[in-house]
This record gives C-alpha cells, structure tokens and sequence, in this order.
C-alpha cells in the first residue's frame, strides 16, 4: 500500500493538541480537561490520566466506559472528575466532545445572580440560556467536586440540551459536536465572560448592556460553519507548539 500523501493526526494526537491549546489561552491550568467519544465505540470516551493539560502526552490517554469505570488495565490514575465525562455523554448521544474548565473569568458569573450571555458574535455559541448549577441543590455540603456518577447526572441534568452549564463555585461545562467545536465554544465563553465584566465596568447601569438577541445567534450558529474553527485551531497550534491538520 502506498503511504498517504497527506497523513492527517490521530484522534489521540487532536485530544493531546487539544489540552495544549486550552492551557495555552489560559482556559485551563493545572487543573480542568477536555474528553473526545470514542470514534471506534460510541460507548467509549478518552481523557487523559490526572495529569495537568499543558504536560499531556499521547501515552497518558485513558479509555473510560459510560459509567467513568477505567476500559482495560490501565493501571493510571484518572482524574476524579470524568464523571462529568461520563454522565454527559450517557445523556447527550450526539455530543463528542466535552470541556470542564474553572477558567478564571468564568467563575465570577457563577457566584451572582447576574447571568451570563453573550456580547460577541464569536461567542454565540454559548447560547442566551445559560444554567448554574449548584451542587449544594441535592448533595449538600460537599468538596464541590463531581466525583460519583449519581453528581454526574445531575449536572447533566441542569445541562439539559444546552451547549454550556455554569457551576457554582467552581467552573462550567463545555459540549460540542467535534473536539474543535467544544475548545472553540470553550476558549470564546472565557473571552466573552472577560469582556462582560469590562463591559459591566463601563456601563451605565446593570441595564446598559447590549446582549445578542436570540436570532442573530441563530444566525450564527446557522451560517457557521468548520471554516472559521479551522482557522482558529491553526492559529492556536502554532502558539501551542503543536501540528496542525485541516481535516482529521
Ligand atoms: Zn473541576
């Protein structure tokens, strides 16, 4: 067989650049991860051993069942919280892709009563109905971690069919439709929130905000398409020193 001329990445290799890429524009730190569906078994989903997202490499890539449990004899340790992971892609069977982040302008909006929404046309794809979930709601008191699959579900509950969830006291959940999908949904919730706070600074009043209406989100999430998250995946590759493929 001939060698393919235009040798595109491995899902593995995407999942590894995509952790890259989300420490690099500060969404993630040490902590925080990013999970694809199994492109072999929709059953299945991969995520890194606990390790931080910046020192991710293809070797720590986990295979996990629906319910979190490890896939095989990977002896690694996971991360506590691929019940998010888990639950979410239980629940949403056309979503391939998941981001949990405490990314730092974020978190503010899930303390207030003030909700979030977008200001940016990049960041439509947040959407206008944007839930906080508390987990103190059902399970009182806790480290506010999702470590159990029954705290899983009821986040993915809140989530409902949304794009995105807030967490009180803690971060958001990002879901997409590809692994490029979810990281650019989940880098732009971070720059809207930065910029609503800005915004918020300057405006005149807690009314004097101009929020995208709900049709020209449905128009750009409409008139969207894979062209512009290619264009910012090569963009982000290059600064997180990592290969860029047009099409995996
Ligand atoms: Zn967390």
């Amino acid at each position: 067989m001939k060698p393919d001329p235009h040798p595109g990445a491995t899902p593995i290799d995407e999942l590894v650049t995509a952790n890259r890429i989300l420490a690099r524009e500060g969404v993630i730190d040490s902590f925080g991860h990013v999970s694809m569906r199994d492109p072999a078994d929709p059953r299945r989903f991969l995520l890194s051993r606990s390790r931080a997202p910046q020192q991710v490499e293809p070797r720590d890539i986990m295979r996990f069942a629906l319910d979190g449990s490890v896939v095989g004899d990977d002896a690694a340790k996971p991360y506590a919280e691929r019940f998010i992971h888990a639950a979410i892609y239980e629940r949403r069977p056309e979503v391939l892709s998941v981001v949990h982040t405490h990314s730092p302008s974020v978190v503010p909006f899930t303390v207030v009563s003030r909700r979030m929404r977008p200001i940016m046309h990049m960041c439509a794809p947040i959407g206008s109905d944007i839930p906080c979930w508390d987990i103190r709601h059902r399970f009182g008191d806790t480290n506010l971690l999702v470590t159990r699959l029954e705290i899983g579900h009821d986040l993915a509950d809140a989530l409902g069919e949304r794009n995105v969830a807030l967490m009180r006291g803690h971060g958001c959940v990002v879901t997409g439709r590809s692994l490029r999908e979810a990281v650019f949904t989940a880098v732009y919730m971070e720059v809207n929130a930065a910029m609503l706070t800005q915004a918020l600074a300057l405006a005149e009043g807690p009314e004097d905000i101009v929020y995208l209406s709900e049709g020209e989100i449905e128009a750009i999430s409409k008139g969207r398409s894979s062209f512009g998250i290619d264009r910012a995946w090569e963009n982000w590759c290059l600064r997180a020193n990592r290969p860029f493929f047009a099409q995996v």
